[in-house]
């Protein structure tokens, strides 16, 4: 790989400006910035990243690496991928140095000839036999424009139009199939989609990953999804996120909504901060690719039974990822598109306004369930049930707030409510859902003294000089002192910051990792380089000769008294004398 393009995109790209778009609570401490994790759940931040250094490490989970590394943890991305994307970001110029592998071409196409197959449907739409759709399109209130933006599209009733379009543009059946358009049959390849409305389904990054159709007429199902594809899983991916991303992050909310039509209904009213699963339950998933954005979201619902069950369920899944979760449900039984169409922006956004906390909501529900005043029996149900919302919630203090809440409306005493909370069984809420395992530490990170020598001295290279008593049987590990060399190696050369730190990489690559951690701690607020590096080189060299003491001391036991050689007692000697320095 060429070295030098990877250089050049970190150097135009701040690793901070563009680890913020992904997490948007990022604040400064001393020179880093910090806010938590998006890798693993977490209420307080152990998540870090440094501009001068270029690199951002959680204490928590221990991932970490430069801005490479974190793009194709969040965006689950190859490394060509990231390259592609950063360096276009950068405006670096650069060429593919190896082939793609098999998976990468496989996404690669199925990306291409999903793409073709929007353009192909959207102009179907605006085509002369397209009018019936676009009288369908019409009626359901959506403008040109909307139609434009969300680049819907027309699907003829045709059973070999996509085919030979796509055929005749140089794709192949096993492409059509792939990207989950057609499916291959002895006769050929057939259209997955006949005489459906098309909704490109747009991931986050402003991939086309697939399609859905609503039927123009009559027909089973109603809508219809691309299969899963190399490109498409439906758990991932949230509809109306690549259009809503911003606007969100500017509310300061998500709202949640049920389908496509409800997102462009709203989107076209203005209310642009809505998304929607596709057609299936929330998933943590979905939940952590919110939180990207925003940590409230307002999950609006259908008042029956079934919307009921569903919005609850759903927050579960939020809140147990660390999310805030308010529910609102639309008056007169009316879909939020038909509902923003009828009443306009500023009273869909009251109800917003409106909505209940979660905790709030699912009480009013239980007590709902029984007749007031609730007997002992039946507080008894209404603690259970609730106790398992309660216990979904990661936030301490959100937890205490709950069984305050409950305690109060129930009518029972909050420890018991506590109580119940805590039961085995109960406490689902996991602090490490999906995150990275941790790897191995390199560096002994129990032995304080050789930690902090190596971090301060990639604070403050020039701190180097005052260590050069210490040798390699000082240090505790090989790792410590091969990164202890590599540190003092590359601080001759005048480097610091983040060069200082991809020379040391590259001089030690097996514990890249672990430079990672060292170079994001932060030195204590009175930190003095030269007093502190000091000190750690001292505490290193005793420990030093602590060690080679004892050994000394092992080997004199085991010769026997008279059989000790005099290097051997001149060595005991001065290490007793380095001892009380
Ligand atoms: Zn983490």
């Amino acid at each position: 790989m060429n070295n030098n393009t990877i250089e050049q995109i970190k150097d135009k790209l701040d690793i901070v400006e563009f680890i913020r778009q992904y997490v948007p609570g990022l604040k400064r401490s001393g020179k880093t910035y910090k806010a938590c994790c998006p890798f693993h759940t977490e209420k307080t931040p152990s998540f870090t990243c440094s501009s001068e250094k270029g690199l951002f490490y959680c204490f928590g989970c221990q991932a970490g690496g430069d801005i490479f590394e974190f793009l194709m943890r969040i965006e689950n991305l190859s490394f060509n991928e990231a390259l592609e994307k950063l360096a276009d970001l950068a405006g670096v110029e650069y060429k593919p140095a190896r082939g793609l592998s098999g998976e990468e071409l496989r996404r690669a196409n199925a990306r291409k000839i999903l793409d073709f197959a929007k353009t192909f449907y959207h102009k179907n739409l605006f085509s002369v036999q397209g009018s019936y759709a676009r009288e369908y399109v019409k009626k359901r209130s959506l403008t040109k424009e909307t139609c434009q933006k969300f680049e819907l599209g027309l699907a003829f009733n045709d059973a070999t139009a996509l085919a030979r379009a796509a055929k005749a543009a140089g794709y192949t059946d096993q492409d059509l199939k792939e990207a989950g358009l057609c499916v291959l049959t002895d006769y050929g390849p057939r259209d997955y989609y006949r005489n459906r409305l098309m909704f490109p389904i747009i991931n986050q990054r402003g991939d086309t990953v697939g399609f859905g159709g609503r039927i123009l007429g009559e027909g089973e199902p109603k809508y219809l999804n691309s299969p899963e594809t190399v490109l498409f899983t439906k758990s991932h991916v949230l509809y109306g996120l690549n259009l809503a991303g911003p606007a969100i992050r500017k509310a300061g909310r998500a709202v949640l909504l049920e389908g496509y039509m409800d997102v462009i209904g709203c989107h076209q009213a203005g209310a642009d901060y809505t998304v929607a699963p596709l057609g299936t339950s929330l998933t943590e998933e979905h939940a952590r690719l919110l939180k990207r954005y925003t940590e409230n979201v307002t999950v609006l619902f259908d008042p029956d039974a079934a919307g009921i069950k569903a919005a609850l369920r759903g927050g579960l899944v939020l809140i147990s990822q660390g999310l805030f979760v308010k529910v609102a449900s639309l008056p007169d039984g009316l879909d939020p598109d038909e509902y923003i169409a009828k009443y306009g922006k500023e009273a869909f956004e009251k109800i917003l306004g409106q909505a209940q906390d979660l905790m709030a909501f699912h009480t009013r529900l239980q007590l709902d369930l029984y007749p007031q005043p609730l007997s002992a029996q039946d507080k008894t149900h209404v603690i259970t049930e609730l106790a398992e919302t309660i216990a979904q919630q990661p936030d301490e203090i959100v937890r205490r707030e709950w069984a305050k809440y409950v305690a109060e409306h129930v009518g029972v005493d909050e420890q018991l409510v506590l109580a119940r909370v805590k039961r085995p069984g109960l406490q689902k809420f996991s602090p490490r859902i999906n995150a990275p395992t941790a790897p191995v530490p390199a560096v002994n990170a129990t032995n304080t003294a050789e930690q902090e020598l190596l971090a301060w001295l990639l604070q403050a290279p020039q701190g180097a000089s005052l260590c050069r008593e210490l040798t390699q049987s000082d240090f505790s590990s090989a790792a410590a002192w091969q990164l202890f060399s590599a540190i003092c190696q590359t601080a001759q050369e005048g480097l610091t910051g983040q060069e200082l730190v991809e020379k040391v990489k590259q001089a030690a690559p097996a514990h890249a990792g672990a430079l990672v951690k060292l170079a994001l701690t932060q030195p204590p607020e009175d930190f003095q380089p030269q007093r502190d590096i000091a000190a750690c080189a001292q505490r290193i060299k005793q420990n030093g000769v602590q060690k080679r003491l004892k050994e000394v001391q092992r080997q004199m036991k085991a010769l026997g008294a008279g059989n000790v050689p005099q290097e051997l007692i001149k060595e005991y000697m001065l290490l007793r004398t380095k001892l009380k320095k």
